[in-house]
């Protein structure tokens, strides 16, 4: 079922669960997302990044392909469609080319601009039937200079950004994008229960999901984190299962070269990582 994450979000703040966002890079991607969220009866939001909407010949391609996947599979859990960390004018495109959901990152413009821009696509949003994310910026203004922590944001600003009527929020807690380096100062708590305080029911996201150990995520949700983004995982875990095909010289074996098989064991395995993740994030049967 083709839905905005509005209701999926609520429901899982109340619950006390998250729900994944598997980012999605071709047609493989998407069909074992949703196959393996329709196996286990569990909600979930296909994170499109602008570099893969490219990729993917542009939004319009993969919202029909999402769409007409759903269609075609026989999908009944709730499935967003969600742009990941869009400029302004890429959250306007994906509007236009019937993605449901969108994230406007506007982190890295100075507090009032970021505010601004976030208003006015609460509104489009609103009027379109769109689920909004909003992230905010990070207390030292850094990217990704500082090594051994991320980023953590102001409490106060998330509240001002939170106040918007965003449907959910990104905030950084420490988390970090890709892999993580090994003097990683790890989630900042503290950080999160300010944020959480003051934003009251607002569903909070974590970014950053690859290589953040389970106690931490569990602790992250208890403190009112509602949805987790999961990409780097399955790259790395697809990559693996097909280098692993390719070493064993199977694609040398009869018609091992077919596509169709050559690609198999890296879906297998983005199902395998999906599948963990959601046991992890509690998302099982919360469709
Ligand atoms: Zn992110």
């Amino acid at each position: 079922m083709y839905e905005n994450a509005k209701a999926m979000l609520e429901k899982a703040k109340k619950g006390h669960y998250a729900v994944p966002q598997i980012n999605i890079n071709n047609l493989e991607w998407t069909k074992a997302a949703l196959q393996t969220a329709q196996e286990l009866n569990a909600p979930i939001i296909l994170g499109v990044s602008e570099g893969a909407g490219k990729y993917m010949t542009g939004f319009k391609t993969v919202a029909d392909m999402v769409k007409a996947m759903i269609d075609g599979l026989g999908i009944t859990v709730p499935v967003a469609l969600h742009l990941d960390h869009g400029t302004y004018e890429g959250c306007l495109a994906c509007i236009d080319a019937g993605f449901n959901s969108i994230m406007f990152d506007g982190s890295h413009y100075p507090i009032a601009e970021n505010i601004e821009k976030t208003r006015e696509l609460v509104r489009i949003c609103a009027e379109k039937g769109l689920s909004l994310e909003a992230e905010v910026g990070s207390i030292g203004g850094e990217e990704d200079g500082v090594i051994g922590a991320g980023e953590v944001a102001d409490p106060k600003e998330c509240k001002q950004i939170a106040d918007l009527g965003v449907t959910m929020l990104a905030a950084g807690i420490g988390n970090i994008h890709g892999k993580y380096p090994e003097n990683w100062a790890g989630l900042d708590f503290d950080a999160l229960d300010a944020i959480q305080q003051l934003t009251g029911d607002k569903p909070l996201v974590l970014h950053g999901g690859t290589g953040i150990p389970d106690d931490m995520i569990a602790h992250a949700i208890r403190l009112g984190v509602s949805k987790i983004n999961v990409n780097t995982e399955c790259q790395l875990t697809f990559a693996a299962a097909t280098r692993g095909y390719i070493e064993a010289g199977k694609d040398l074996q009869g018609k091992g070269f077919d596509p169709r098989k050559l690609l198999g064991p890296g879906v297998e395995a983005i199902k395998a990582t999906v599948k963990e993740k959601m046991t992890l994030f509690g998302t099982v049967g919360k469709a």
